[in-house]
């Protein structure tokens, strides 16, 4: 898996999904095409939030 800043498709395969915030890329033909977008360190991960309380069914579906 590939970490970018900026992910695009690579073939017609390749599909984009968006999940957490996050764009990624998957590719049922090749799976070196599979990206992600963001930073490779922890500190770019997205932050889970503490009470899922607080944010009533704003959930993504993936
Ligand atoms: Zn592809």
């Amino acid at each position: 898996m590939r970490v970018r800043s900026a992910v695009k498709r690579l073939c017609d395969a390749c599909r984009v999904v968006k999940r957490r915030g996050r764009l990624f890329i998957v590719c049922k033909t090749n799976p070196k095409h599979k990206q992600r977008q963001g930073y490779h360190t922890l500190a770019g991960e997205v932050p889970v939030p503490l009470e899922p309380s607080v944010l009533p069914a704003q959930i993504p579906f993936r």
